[in-house]
């Protein structure tokens, strides 16, 4: 049997760009997926019993980091054909009331909206977009090396264009990510708009953890392409780096599900795009057992559950302008968001869940046919919930678009318990493979200091390694560039250009 050079384990977005960065360098790679479908968390699906023609995306809908991350941005996917649409308002956060705080990708657009908060916003959000290259660099970088910080930031003075950007990113996470994050803002329409960013990481809050991803995410809703939706969905991203992989020697097998290591062909390095778990299950014996030990102290976070809608037509939200937001956070006040995130920490379903909304023909109007369009939603619950959310998402919706349910012609819901079934990296529904703790999105899987490198030829990759949960690749491209220098001693990094 030909001895390859790697073997990639999963074809995720962090599996792809670990592929596509070791084949650039002239590797020979094979993905082995255990699914019929390459993609991961980025797949796009058609759901024959809700509707012949729509296209459902699985799992991520919304891509603010598809043009924003290191990777990415290198591997350049509009030049590739991937167009990403940003709507006139990334994100919208209705309240009782006929209210709503809306994210608008002009800062100017949205500090007017939010009245008396508008200057506020302006004072933190402002600085974080207009340096977004900085703050993405920290945020997406390896939590480890100057080089994996620097990932995207270039020139001479790199890194003392980091330090500024640094300052204010940090201090805006002790802000917001602590007791005085009630201080900045005087309308329940900005805190509550800043907190269904917070609540992605689905942990109690306030928590720095929630305030880095709020942070970032809501400063690049101001930068440049704002919250992007990939026009077809998803897997487009995907396809292309499919596309890529295959064009420079490397192959995708599905349907190869890796349980020990003997399902692995000879390879020199194996990159595991798993959880730490599969790793465990399939390299443990060749992992030293310090670390074996702190790979089984990694922590599963709480879940989603997954509804996937048909509509006949848009969703009437109360407030008109929330209908040009591809995504809204429906959770109501900061307050409510507090306390159904509280519930979900303590185990139990709260009465009023948070529920992301996606509705992607806002910016990809392709994805209405036959009169009807797909809506993308999911919940907040604990981990391992066997519950149909059905009916507490339409609730929540109907609270704040009245006469939701009559457009509503077909449905249904992945329960958080079922979330393997299609991906085996959101064990019991933890969407963000590992509890999206502060300490666990630095310290991710593990504190030592190489957090890719499990033993010798034997890489994590996946988004239980920093930088953590999304769809920008990095995962794969530092432990990729890592497995590059050590185990093939190549120094120089591979261009991503088409
Ligand atoms: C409902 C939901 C909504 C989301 N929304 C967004 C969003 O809007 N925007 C965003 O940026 N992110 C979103 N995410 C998160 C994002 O999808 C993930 O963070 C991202 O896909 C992680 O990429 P990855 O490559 O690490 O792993 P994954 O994309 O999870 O891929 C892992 C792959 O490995 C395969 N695999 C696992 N074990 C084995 C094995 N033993 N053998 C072979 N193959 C194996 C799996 O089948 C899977 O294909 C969402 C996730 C979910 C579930």
């Amino acid at each position: 049997m030909t001895l390859l050079d790697a073997v990639v384990v999963g074809s995720g977005p962090n599996g792809l760009a670990a592929a596509v960065t070791l084949a650039r360098a002239g590797m020979g790679v094979r993905v082995l997926e255990a699914q019929p479908t390459v993609g991961g968390g980025s797949r796009t699906v058609r759901v024959p019993e809700l509707a012949d023609d729509l296209l459902f995306d699985l799992c991520s809908a919304v891509h603010p980091m598809a043009w924003a991350s290191p990777f990415l941005r290198a591997f350049d996917l509009g030049a590739r054909g991937v167009e990403l649409v940003a709507p006139e308002v990334a994100y919208a956060q209705p309240i009782d009331g006929g209210r709503a705080g809306l994210a608008f990708r002009d800062l100017d657009r949205t500090a007017e909206r939010l009245g008396p908060d508008g200057d506020a916003w302006r004072d933190l959000l402002g600085p974080l977009a207009e340096q977004w290259r900085q703050v993405t660099a920290l945020a997406l970088g390896d939590k480890r090396t100057v080089r994996g910080m620097l990932a995207g930031v270039s020139g001479p003075a790199a890194l003392a264009s980091m330090v500024g950007p640094g300052l204010r990113f940090g201090s805006a996470v002790l802000e917001q990510g602590g007791p005085r994050w009630d201080r900045r803002f005087l309308t329940e329409e900005a805190k509550a708009l800043l907190t269904g960013v917070a609540a992605h990481n689905i942990t109690p809050l306030p928590s720095l953890g929630g305030a880095g991803t709020a942070l970032l995410l809501a400063a690049l809703a101001h930068a440049d392409s704002g919250w992007a939706i990939p026009v077809g969905g998803s897997q487009v991203i995907i396809d292309a780096l499919v596309r890529d992989l295959e064009a420079h020697g490397g192959t995708v097998e599905t349907g190869r599900r890796v349980a020990s290591w003997s399902d692995l062909p000879p390879a020199r390095a194996v990159l595991f795009d798993t959880t730490p778990a599969t790793a465990l299950a399939v390299a443990g014996d060749r992992i030293g057992r310090a670390r074996r030990a702190a790979l089984r102290r990694f922590r599963y976070g709480n879940a989603a559950a997954k509804v996937d809608f048909v509509l006949s037509g848009p969703v009437p939200w109360r407030v008109p302008d929330v209908g040009r937001a591809a995504t809204v956070h429906v959770g109501g006040t900061r307050a409510e968001m507090v306390i159904a995130e509280d519930t979900v920490a303590n185990g139990l379903h709260a009465d009023r869940p948070t529920v992301l909304v996606s509705d992607p023909s806002v910016a990809d109007p392709g994805r209405v046919r036959g009169g009807v369009r797909p809506l993308w939603a999911y919940a907040h619950v604990p981990a391992g919930s066997p519950q149909d959310v059905t009916d507490e998402v339409v609730r929540q919706i109907e609270r704040f678009a009245p006469g939701f349910r009559d457009v509503v012609v077909g449905s249904r819901c992945i329960p958080a318990a079922e979330m393997e079934r299609h991906n085996e990296n959101y064990p019991g529904g933890d969407i963000s493979a590992g509890a999206a703790t502060m300490w666990q999105m630095i310290a991710r899987p593990t504190s030592a200091p190489d957090p890719y490198l499990l033993a010798e030829g034997v890489y994590l990759c996946s988004a239980s390694t920093p930088p953590g949960p999304g769809v920008h690749g990095m995962g794969g491209w530092h432990a990729a560039r890592r497995a590059l220098r050590r185990e093939f001693d190549v120094r120089s990094e591979p261009s991503l250009r088409p």
